[in-house]
């Protein structure tokens, strides 16, 4: 991780100084352990506080949208998957970026290591070769990091930057022969009725704090319809059904536009699985189009293109 630190910083005082682009966007370490903060670095001497390691899951994708000046990014496998749906729908030129390619080992799900150091307050961690070493008052523990990743990292199956100006890091190896969707399909199986209770108690806590939009790459609208007041689509209450309405409404806008990067499960204050409503969404479109989200510039998503042969029976 060191490595891929120092490899940052050299490119965003390289970038800077030879003014090929106005701002970097990466990292900086937060100012609590297991918690990166996003950075925007103008000028080359604010470099040096550039870091990477397993607490940088923010999607900086969702920094990029309708940007004007130049910008260099930071992107995990994920994030250049975003980076190429904003550039499919027109939010940024792609010679306004310079794409530092972070080839992915996952990222740490800092809840579940809250779990496992049972309320004791970590003050200090580190990573190296494969562990994390967490610290605190009176005690320190060596965890295996591949037990401790983010759910939506452990099955990811494009770590790989798929666009990249240059890479900082060595691609990592794929992880092959993944069923991504083991869940989806139990919920699949309920009967409608169970599956409408299964998702009425997932969302029961939410607060409508809309954490999870926000911290989307794909939830760029200028107003988002549940702030949209004439019309008022949805309550702004805490009516079950309005809380529902804006999950699903939020999954059926992220149909073929999610790259399940995680970030909005990561941001919900009360820990919701937000990720169920769009992996169904993932999987349907997956079987039914063979499409993927943000593989490739050349291929438009298929919400927004017609085939004579696609399936139709939803509309029969
Ligand atoms: S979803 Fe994949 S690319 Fe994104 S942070 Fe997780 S492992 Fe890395
Ligand atoms: S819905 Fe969640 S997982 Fe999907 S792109 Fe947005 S933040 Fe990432
Ligand atoms: S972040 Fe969590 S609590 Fe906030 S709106 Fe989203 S699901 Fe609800």
């Amino acid at each position: 991780m060191r490595a891929y630190t120092e490899r940052i910083r050299e490119a965003a005082k390289r970038l800077l100084t030879e003014k090929r682009v106005d701002v970097v966007i990466g990292f900086r370490k937060g100012t609590i352990p297991l918690v990166n903060e996003p950075f925007l670095v103008k000028d080359p001497k604010d470099a040096d506080q550039l870091y990477w390691d397993g607490n940088c899951g923010v999607n900086l994708a969702n920094y990029l949208a309708k940007r004007t000046d130049r910008v260099a990014v930071v992107a995990k496998g994920c994030d250049t998957r975003n980076i190429v749906v904003h550039l499919l729908e027109f939010q940024i030129k792609r010679e306004q970026l310079y794409i530092l390619g972070a080839p992915c080992h996952g990222m740490l799900d800092r809840r579940k290591i809250a779990g496992e150091l049972k309320g004791k307050e970590p003050t200090f961690a580190e990573e190296s070769d494969g562990t994390v070493k967490i610290s605190g008052r009176e005690f320190e523990v060596t965890l295996d990091r591949k037990e401790f990743l983010q759910e939506n990292c452990s099955i990811c199956i494009h770590r790989n930057p798929v666009l990249y100006d240059e890479l900082v890091g060595e691609l990592v190896e794929e992880q092959q022969n993944v069923d991504r969707y083991v869940d989806i399909r139990e919920i699949e199986a309920l009967l409608p009725a169970d599956r409408w209770q299964y998702f009425s108690k997932l969302v029961e806590p939410c607060i409508r704090c809309y954490a999870c939009r926000n911290a989307c790459p794909a939830c760029y609208c200028p107003t988002c319809f549940v702030d949209e007041s004439r019309p008022q689509w949805v309550g702004k209450s805490l009516d079950k059904t309005d809380t529902l309405t804006f999950h699903f409404l939020r999954a059926y806008h992220l149909g073929g536009r999610c790259t399940d990067c995680g970030s909005c499960e990561r941001a919900c204050p009360v820990g919701i699985k937000v990720r169920k409503f769009t992996k169904k969404l993932e999987k349907d479109i997956r079987e039914l189009y063979g499409y993927e989200t943000g593989l490739s510039v050349d291929e438009r998503p298929p919400l927004d293109t017609y085939r004579p042969g696609d399936p139709e029976a939803f509309i029969k």
